[in-house]
């Protein structure tokens, strides 16, 4: 096998970038023995939250955790449904899931892969009691019109926002529209610690105390206990790389967009679908996916050449066995469908050189035109 000269993420290059500081900050935190709840996170916190132009930041232990926690402040279980998309990570549904509540989905924009809004009016009933839209590959979901039906009705708004750390939707960065944003900060996202994290945003004062108390066996006050929650605390030792992290962030992004760009300008004729970026929002590129047609011998083919691929996600959540209870059937939900078969992610991550950029344009060009001539 021909050793990786371009792997789908490399997360040691980021690392070697930072490695002084990060092992001072290790340090730092290891001397004070403040393992949670500390300096580091409430630091972390308050930046990322004005990052997001939101007035709280809830650090928590995973994204999973973030949109359990979300659901569970705006006091959503069973009996209740939200609307989200089975286009995304199984988290956004386990969560749901896990609160006793019951995912519906809706069908998503065949260009963005975001949630199709105009659906939402065919699935709502009086069981509605949220929508978490996903800001799915780094790209904002298109919040105006989401935002609008879930007002007229009284249904709250959870962001999903674990793949777009700082991309906007007109002007404004996501995880800042909704009651609450949900972030993971696992370790290869745009923002990531060296382990587990999350963090949840949002502007009101209630369900800030109420995720702060989640999230720490429900006490304000050590061992009074006013509510069931449990321990979702982000560990001080993460809070301090993110922080660490965080003025790195939108320079990442730039770096992330560059390689977009440079991809897309090199492959849009002889990529059947390259990623799409709307005029009101921005892209800050988790990942880059593209469609190919014969997609297991296009990925055969770059795997010779020593690039990694990977499918995000090669079976749509509604297919899933975890979800057979819901009722869902193939065909429900066709533009999902059919792009889960295609969907292909090239190459992403901020220090890609120059060099790597070209390989995997030059491979993937070549990968494509003998499909081509084969057919
Ligand atoms: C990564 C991710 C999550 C889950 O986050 P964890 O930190 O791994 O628990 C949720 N939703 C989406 C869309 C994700 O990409």
């Amino acid at each position: 096998m021909v050793p990786l000269q371009v792997p789908l993420v490399d997360l040691r290059a980021q690392y070697q970038s930072l490695k002084p500081e990060i092992m001072a900050a290790f340090a730092e935190v290891l001397e004070s023995m403040h393992l949670f709840l500390g300096p580091k996170t409430r630091a972390f916190e308050q930046q990322f939250a004005e990052y997001c132009a939101c007035r709280y930041g809830i650090g928590v232990s995973s994204g999973t955790e973030a949109l359990v926690l979300a659901l569970r402040a705006c006091d959503i279980g069973a009996g209740d449904e939200v609307i989200t998309v089975s286009n995304t990570f199984i988290a956004t549904v386990e969560a749901i899931a896990l609160v006793g509540a019951r995912p519906v989905f809706i069908d998503v924009d065949p260009q963005t892969y975001l949630m199709d809004w105009r659906q939402l009016e065919t699935v709502c009933t009086e069981r509605t009691r949220a929508i978490l839209p996903v800001h799915l590959y780094g790209h904002a979901a298109e919040m105006g019109p989401i935002l609008e039906f879930a007002r007229a009705r009284g249904l709250r708004v959870i962001e999903d926002a674990s793949q777009a750390h700082g991309a906007t939707y007109q002007g404004q960065r996501v995880g800042s529209f909704g009651d609450i944003g949900c972030f993971s900060l696992y370790y290869s996202k745009n923002l990531g610690a060296f382990g587990e994290a999350g963090i949840c945003t949002t502007s009101d004062p209630v369900l800030a105390e109420k995720l702060c108390m989640l999230r720490d066996h429900g006490s304000r006050v050590r061992y009074h206990h006013e509510v069931i929650g449990g321990n979702y605390r982000l560990d001080e030792l993460q809070a301090a790389v993110l922080l660490l992290k965080m003025p790195y962030l939108e320079q990442w992004n730039q770096a992330r967009q560059a390689h977009a760009q440079f991809y897309t300008q090199r492959l849009r004729e002889v990529v059947p679908q390259a990623p799409e970026v709307r005029s009101w929002g921005t892209h800050v590129y988790c990942y880059y996916v593209i469609q190919v047609e014969q997609r297991d011998t296009f990925r055969k083919a770059l795997e010779d050449a020593g690039i990694g691929t990977n499918v995000h996600y090669p079976v749509p959540i509604h297919l899933q066995p975890a979800c057979a209870d819901y009722g869902y059937t193939r065909g429900m939900l066709p533009v999902t469908e059919h792009a889960a078969e295609r969907i292909v992610s090239l190459p992403m991550y901020p220090e890609l050189t120059e060099e790597q950029l070209h390989l995997v344009v030059e491979t993937v060009k070549q990968a494509l035109l003998i499909g081509v001539t084969q057919k």
